[in-house]
């Protein structure tokens, strides 16, 4: 597969930072969340309160910096050896040639989200979204994270090629969960997404987890009234 590193796009937006949420940008006088926050929905939605709405600060675990670690080294390999392309002209490109690009990013304005695509393989015959996680376990809240870049990718180009969303245990070529992004699944994503949308504007609450095992491993735990030990 051709590399292509996606360093321009086509369209741009009005964009301003949203004044009480880090985070959250108003694009196009829409609220604007990262995608990678929707994992953190499903660990639990009161931690979002806690990082972006109070604004706690905590040092990143071992974990997150290891994975970040690899994550550089390959985003470093990459760069290396892909040619420059705009992402308009590496869509089309692929409807011919198959292609593959690291750190993609994707905006959907009207679903109010953006994040940047691990990975993405497009092909004549279908598109694969990628995002690479630690383990092997699909969680609900990272196949929704892969499902919003099918979203955002899918609005951002209205191609008909089959989506497919699909996990991949870091720093391996393991697909240890692919699946095909049907409207069954997008309206399932879309779902998701309003409720986040609901928790940012106010309109529902941060629902805290009910799992004190995952209370147990939160950065948050000093800081959370919800805080459950057992
Ligand atoms: S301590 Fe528990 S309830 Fe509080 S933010 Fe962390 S996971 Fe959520």
């Amino acid at each position: 597969m051709q590399q292509k590193n996606i360093t321009e796009y086509g369209k741009e937006y009005e964009i301003k930072n949203h004044p009480d949420i880090k985070g959250v940008q108003i694009i196009e006088g829409k609220n604007n969340f990262p995608i990678s926050w929707l994992n953190k929905q499903g660990y639990c939605e009161y931690q979002i309160y806690l990082e972006n709405m109070k604004g706690i600060e905590t040092p990143a675990t071992p974990e997150m910096t290891h994975g970040s670690d690899i994550h550089n080294q390959l985003e470093n390999i990459f760069k290396q050896e892909a040619t420059p392309a705009t992402f308009e002209d590496a869509v089309e490109a692929s409807k011919e040639t198959a292609s593959m690009s690291r750190e993609c990013f994707v905006v959907a304005p009207e679903y109010g989200i953006r994040g940047f695509i691990d990975e993405i393989w497009m092909k004549p015959e279908e598109i694969v979204i990628i995002d690479d996680k630690p383990g092997r376990t699909p969680y609900q809240s990272t196949m929704n994270q892969v499902r919003a870049y099918c979203l955002a990718f899918k609005d951002m180009t209205h191609d008909d090629r089959q989506i497919k969303a699909a996990l991949r245990e870091r720093g391996t070529d393991n697909l240890f969960w692919i699946e095909i992004f049907t409207p069954e699944v997008e309206k399932q994503i879309k779902f998701t997404i309003d409720r986040m949308h609901g928790l940012l504007d106010g309109s529902k609450p941060f629902i805290p987890t009910k799992n004190p095992n995952k209370c147990r491993s939160c950065r948050y735990k000093r800081y959370c009234e919800h805080y459950k030990r057992k």
